[in-house]
């Protein structure tokens, strides 16, 4: 399991849900303004009190470490199990997990403090070979990989078979891209390019969107602008101003530019 930021009340919310958050392998924090991480420390304590022996993966820009150790340090307090931390720099955008299945990169985002989102993607499978193909052409064994990797192949009589009509396309990946606190950034498009659901924050509603710039926070509209020219199959949008009583409102402002779009609402789940 996978935890992207993790603000106060995480850890209560976890607890209602249907995981086993212990589960959690990996914590990613986008940036360090409190409502991303003040509920980090409490977290990474319970894993200790439970007696987790798992590692644990934590990623984030160089000075979380030290706002972590400084309090552990200072409670005298030495986790049981493996902390790894994995610093990342915010300008340009990089793979920051690659375990075969799946990639996690970074979303350089535009916002106060140095803040990047994250695209989780399924890495795609290799090339099929086309059944009949095989059945005929009597490719050796060890041949099978490197066409499924994308290379012709040649028959003993010096044939050429090129790779595209032998093989088929792989199954589809999915991916999610998870952009919060950023203002308008069309910069972050050509990354998070047909992703299949967009999680864009959309703080204020154009009446404020002055309040948004000053704050580098988006508007409803400029998140289903981002989710429309990104080629998104869905937009999710979330980290709504507190002055909000009826987030209908938001929605309804999004979708107005971007019909696909669900509001994030506390404890909501979604399949990609
Ligand atoms: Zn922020």
């Amino acid at each position: 399991l996978l935890l992207l930021d993790c603000g106060e009340g995480t850890q209560m919310q976890l607890r209602k849900s249907a995981y086993r958050f212990q589960r959690i392998s990996h914590i990613f924090i986008s940036h360090l303004h409190g409502d991303h991480y003040f509920g980090l420390i409490g977290l990474l304590n319970t894993f200790h009190l439970l007696g987790r022996s798992q590692q644990l993966n934590l990623y984030g820009i160089p000075p979380l470490i030290d706002l972590i150790n400084l309090q552990l340090d200072l409670s005298r307090t030495t986790l049981a199990y493996p902390l790894v931390f994995h610093p990342f720099e915010t300008e340009i955008p990089s793979v920051i997990v690659d375990d075969g299945e799946i990639t996690v990169s970074t979303i350089p985002l535009n916002h106060r403090v140095p803040t990047c989102g994250f695209l989780i993607s399924e890495k795609p499978e290799k090339r099929k070979i086309v059944k009949e193909f095989l059945a005929k052409a009597k490719v050796p064994i060890h041949y099978f990989d490197r066409i499924k990797s994308g290379e012709d192949f040649t028959n003993e009589d010096g044939k050429v078979f090129p790779n595209r009509e032998i093989t088929e396309d792989p199954p589809l990946v999915r991916s999610y891209a998870y952009c919060t606190d950023t203002a308008y950034h069309e910069p972050i498009i050509p990354i998070i390019k047909n992703c299949n659901l967009l999680y864009h924050e959309a703080t204020f509603m154009e009446d404020k969107a002055a309040d948004a710039h000053a704050k580098f926070h988006s508007t409803a509209r400029e998140a289903a602008v981002i989710a429309m020219k990104a080629g998104a199959k869905q937009l999710l949008i979330g980290h709504y101003s507190a002055r909000y009583k009826d987030l209908d409102h938001l929605l309804d402002e999004a979708r107005k530019v971007f019909p696909n779009t669900l509001l994030g609402q506390d404890g909501m789940m979604i399949e990609v």
